[in-house]
């Protein structure tokens, strides 16, 4: 932990060194011992910080990167928010080709943190001249000085966890970890830490949590790309329809699917247990948890570590709204009873 009494620089300063915090009522009738790994404490309150910093520092250090060049990537979410706040202390321009999905809300952050925000049409195929991806790209080729983050297929996304969550965890957990449970989207998270974690005790185990509707899973069971695993879900950063090059599918062990239903109820849970406000993919990855458990995947002796990504704050519209839950039909099948326990 970062001393509190320390005075820091800038807000970068802060970026890692995330508390790992005891899981209690969630998993009391659970074996073995809980840990997460608690990344909203980050300054741009996820895990992405760390990627966005390590990325652009190493094109600094290449010497790819000069004073008031330009930064662009795809992504409305937690990754364009850490590139724009790096972006901001270090004096870059910072450009984001966003889909048209995007809440106002998140483009409206994004806009504040300084980032020059192009909004794309949301239904066109990825290789559209008008996707997000294209456009990106386009802007990359047309702007001078700049880079193209490019977090699905950046070695560098990897990297950052191999240095950082990887020993984090390790020394937190004074080598005592035996599982590693993390949600995968771009896979960095889970393959950067897991690299590192695995170097230090091949024996730990290593599970990803995916999304029902991405073809993650499967891929890692197969080595094949199935598209009749990919439909629609609400998870936003969890799993995905094409298979990421910074995911190490090798030092991933298993992986377990989720619900859009469950991993949005866990997600409150943690709140009203833990008094952890986290996001949707942390609930996600608790409620692969609850799975594991139930299957019998952990003895009394076990030191799980999990990965909450992010802040619940980017979620009051979804998970943290009735309204919105119970527009998904996601309250229907609590019964009267745990619906009195649970409280919402
Ligand atoms: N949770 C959230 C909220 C995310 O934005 C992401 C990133 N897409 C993940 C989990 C997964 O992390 P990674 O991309 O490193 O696999």
């Amino acid at each position: 932990m970062k001393h509190r009494n320390q005075v820091f620089d800038n807000v970068l300063d802060l970026i890692g060194k995330t508390p790992l915090i005891k899981l209690n009522k969630i998993v009391s009738n659970f074996k073995g011992n809980f840990y997460a790994k608690v990344e909203c404490f980050n300054p741009g309150h996820s895990s992405k910080d760390r990627i966005a910093l390590h990325i652009i520092e190493q094109a600094e250090k290449q010497g790819i990167l000069k004073p008031g060049d330009t930064i662009i990537e795809t992504t409305s979410g937690n990754t364009g928010f850490s590139i724009a706040m790096v972006s901001i202390i270090k004096g870059y321009q910072c450009i984001l080709a966003v889909s048209s999905k995007s809440s106002p809300d998140k483009i409206d952050m994004l806009k504040t943190m300084g980032a020059k925000v192009y909004v794309c049409p949301a239904h066109v195929a990825a290789e559209d001249p008008r996707s997000y991806y294209e456009v990106a790209k386009r802007l990359h080729q047309e702007t001078k000085g700049s880079i193209y983050i490019n977090q699905y297929f950046n070695e560098l996304n990897i990297d950052a966890h191999y240095k950082s969550t990887g020993p984090e965890i390790w020394k937190q957990t004074e080598g005592k970890i035996t599982h590693l449970v993390a949600c995968s989207g771009t896979g960095g998270t889970i393959s950067g830490t897991a690299k590192y974690l695995k170097e230090q005790n091949p024996n730990i185990k290593v599970i990803g949590v995916d999304a029902f509707g991405s073809v993650i899973k499967k891929y890692h069971e197969t080595r094949e790309f199935d598209e009749k695993e990919i439909y629609p879900y609400r998870i936003e950063g969890l799993g995905k329809n094409l298979i990421p090059t910074a995911t190490n599918f090798d030092l991933i062990d298993e992986f377990v699917k989720v619900t859009d239903e469950e991993s949005a109820h866990t997600a409150r849970e943690l709140a009203s247990t833990e008094g952890m406000f986290v996001g949707y993919t942390s609930g996600a990855a608790m409620q692969a948890i609850k799975q594991l458990d139930e299957q019998g995947e952990f003895k009394a002796t076990d030191n799980v570590v999990v990965i909450f990504p992010d802040h619940g704050s980017r979620y009051m519209s979804k998970v943290f709204s009735d309204k919105w839950m119970q527009e998904q039909g996601f309250f229907d099948s609590v019964n009267e009873a745990s619906a009195q326990k649970i409280q919402y």
